[in-house]
């Protein structure tokens, strides 16, 4: 039986894919819904090959750094953000922050810091500008990859500005691309239920729509494995391939998993997504995503194994090789990178393919 609704539902999509056609939503629902797992990895991987995908898995060495995790949306599925009199609420001055990233290159030598931040009520748009422009004084050839676009939305309800007049200040500030957070699941639905503050999907469209236009790239993503429907896991997808078809901007697309651990739905009974599920999702991703380059398997997420069979389900990207709080305990920081590096070389060739270390940009820096 399983044969036949393989045969009865992947079949067609195959010869789509083999003749370069588009798959629709009734398609991602069909993907979604199929039980195959491995047929599924398999069209998967036959869909980046024949967009012109290789053996290369690429990685960037970068650190994730905060400068503030005091919050005013306080989204359901959130264990990070605190009121500002929280006891390990934090909002770091600029001095604080660059002082703290320069030590950390001197140590480690990444090419890119990411950050994103709880909505802060109590600073203002220069607030963020000032940072970057010292940030980039300080580490003129670091990428600066910063703000979701709701940040950047939150930013411009703060100014009392437009989207456009903020990601300007930004840019010329030093802001190089931007990070994909903040989508969530773009349906309205499930937006009320999980994460009813945030603003609405129009607008993190707009923020992502201007910067593409201002040739600032972003990443996207989709935060699953809470209460959405594979349709609305669908719209989610297309909603962002219709957007690419407009601006051409967003570079990879990074499917998040939900971990309930600290927030409400943890009391509620929800668990952490399957590995099959996480499979799922990726391989659907890169088969409906047509237009967005790259597909990340975010390791530190699912893990090293599981990502290193995601490598075979459409992935072609890793992420990043720094996660600080281990870097912070280990002897010797930069022993440590190294040994990261080495791991992350390690489990991709495993895995049958080729480690590329790449730029922010998916520029080649070193291949092994
Ligand atoms: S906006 Fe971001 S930081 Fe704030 S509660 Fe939502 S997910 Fe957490």
């Amino acid at each position: 039986m399983a044969v036949l609704d393989t045969l009865d539902t992947l079949a067609p999509i195959r010869e789509k894919i083999l003749a370069g056609e588009r798959l629709d939503f009734d398609d991602g629902v069909a993907l979604m819904e199929t039980d195959d797992l491995l047929a599924l990895g398999d069209l998967a991987d036959l869909a980046r090959r024949q967009r012109g995908g290789g053996d290369e898995v690429f990685f960037v060495q970068n650190i994730n750094l905060y400068q503030t995790n005091v919050c005013r949306v306080k989204c359901k599925f959130c264990a990070f953000a605190k009121t500002r009199k929280q006891e390990d609420a934090f909002t770091l001055t600029a001095d604080e922050f660059v002082e703290d990233a320069v030590r950390q290159h001197e140590l480690l030598g990444f090419t890119e810091i990411h950050t994103v931040n709880g909505e802060n009520p109590h600073v203002d748009l220069e607030y963020y500008a000032g940072l970057l422009r010292k940030l980039k004084e300080a580490l003129p050839d670091v990428h600066l990859k910063f703000y979701t676009a709701s940040e950047i939305h939150h930013m411009s309800r703060l100014e009392g500005c437009s989207h456009e007049e903020v990601l300007r200040t930004l840019r010329d500030s030093g802001l190089d691309s931007m990070p994909g957070g903040g989508a969530e699941i773009f349906a309205d639905r499930v937006r009320a239920l999980i994460a009813p503050g945030k603003e609405h999907p129009d607008e993190w469209f707009d923020v992502h729509d201007i910067a593409h236009r201002l040739g600032i790239t972003t990443q996207c993503t989709m935060l699953y494995g809470h209460v959405e429907t594979y349709e609305e896991r669908v719209d989610h997808m297309l909603r962002l391939r219709d957007q690419q078809d407009r601006t051409s901007g967003f570079l990879s697309f990074i499917p998040l998993a939900f971990h309930p651990e600290n927030t409400v739905f943890e009391r509620r009974g929800f668990r952490f997504t399957t590995g099959a599920d996480d499979l799922k999702v990726i391989a659907v991703a890169r088969l409906l995503l047509d237009n967005i380059p790259h597909v990340k398997a975010y390791w530190i997420m699912m893990g090293l194994p599981l990502a290193q069979v995601a490598l075979h389900f459409g992935a072609d990207d890793v992420q990043g090789t720094v996660v600080r709080e281990k870097i912070f305990q280990a002897a010797g920081a930069s022993a440590g990178t190294e040994q990261k590096v080495a791991e992350l070389v390690r489990f991709v060739r495993d895995a049958g393919r080729i480690p590329v270390q790449r730029d922010s940009l998916y520029n080649e820096i070193r291949r092994w």
